[in-house]
């Protein structure tokens, strides 16, 4: 019979002394007993503190271009397979972007992201985008990451150049569930979208979405794989259905779930920010302010990318109470 306290401890210790989970442990971990949940979630937040202290990461986005996706990602409202009530519109103009950027910086966000439907931009827009993002690193005062889609050598110089200092592009699952939920592209093309962000200089945001009828140790597998990427920022999104999506069915994730989940993240990438992201506030309800005393250091604030958020009064209040301070840059 397996010693859930005398596990969680003692992996808890490896990882403060600079060791790592073993992908055995964190399977027995998936299945942790109720009575030790809270041993386990109070373990990832010493973790937590122990590598990142109480430096909170609150990014603000803005969907500079809406829709009309070729890609069939099964959760996505932007795919135009599906059939769902999302806006489509295309690339938002320069001043759009820099007031949704100084609005950011004025409420204290940590960074400022430009995301882009599709699996890549026209040269036009890369190039107009470009221009806007190198104004925005003079005029607001705010670090500035984009989430553009596959990216290749010139266009990863050419964006960190302009001072993109941080790039997105979620790994969405794991290697071996992604087949089931995206044909359109492989799993490869995002690990190699990954490591052309990195060769480049930018740090790494890359992360996934859960609740998409993935096994448990599908979960986890994709925090190891997002650990030997060495990433540096992990979004958990939680599948939020919507109406006209493959996925529009799917059964909600029960927050306890998800918090285990986030405890895992944590303890399988120790020194990562791990950021709870879309589908944060309808499925963690009550429970929001366990997660992020579970493992997590960041969030996004101000809305996501086909549906609203929450008051960001509110989320500034959660990172406050929760003991955290916003981190600038
Ligand atoms: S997740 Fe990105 S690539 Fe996939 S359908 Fe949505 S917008 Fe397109």
């Amino acid at each position: 019979m397996t010693d859930y306290a005398q596990l969680i401890d003692d992996v808890e210790a490896r990882i403060q002394n600079g060791g790592q989970i073993t992908t055995e442990e964190a399977h027995v971990l998936l299945r942790v007993p109720n009575e030790y949940l809270m041993r386990l979630t109070a373990a990832a937040d010493r973790v937590r503190i122990h590598f990142k202290g109480n430096a909170f990461d609150a990014c603000s986005l803005i969907n500079a271009k809406s829709g009309h996706c070729a890609e069939d990602c099964a959760f996505c409202a932007q795919s135009a397979k599906h059939s769902s009530d999302c806006q489509i519109y295309g690339l938002v103009s320069g001043d759009e972007i820099l007031k949704a950027a100084e609005d950011a910086s004025q409420f204290g966000a940590s960074r400022f992201c430009t995301v882009t439907s599709g699996g890549a931009l026209s040269e036009k827009d890369f190039d107009d985008l470009l221009l806007t993002l190198s104004r925005l690193k003079k005029e607001v005062d705010i670090a500035l990451d984009a989430s553009l889609g596959f990216l290749d050598e010139s266009r990863a110089k050419r964006l960190s150049q302009a001072g993109v200092s941080r790039y997105n592009h979620n790994l969405e699952t794991s290697r071996d569930y992604f087949p089931d939920i995206c044909s359109t592209h492989s799993f490869e093309a995002r690990v190699n979208t990954v490591e052309t962000v990195k060769k480049h200089g930018m740090s790494v945001c890359s992360g996934g979405i859960i609740g998409l009828g993935e096994t448990e140790n599908q979960r986890v597998a994709l925090a190891f794989t997002l650990a030997e990427l060495g990433v540096d920022c992990v979004p958990i999104n939680i599948l939020n259905p919507r109406p006209g999506t493959r996925l529009a069915q799917q059964e909600p994730l029960p927050p306890m779930e998800i918090v285990k989940t986030v405890a895992l993240f944590r303890l399988i990438l120790p020194s990562a920010t791990i950021k709870i992201a879309g589908g944060r506030e309808t499925n963690l309800r009550d429970f929001q302010g366990l997660a992020f005393r579970s493992g997590a250091n960041g969030m996004i604030v101000g809305g996501y990318l086909t549906t609203a958020g929450r008051c960001v009064d509110d989320d500034l209040d959660l990172i406050r109470q929760a003991g955290f301070e916003l981190l600038r840059g």
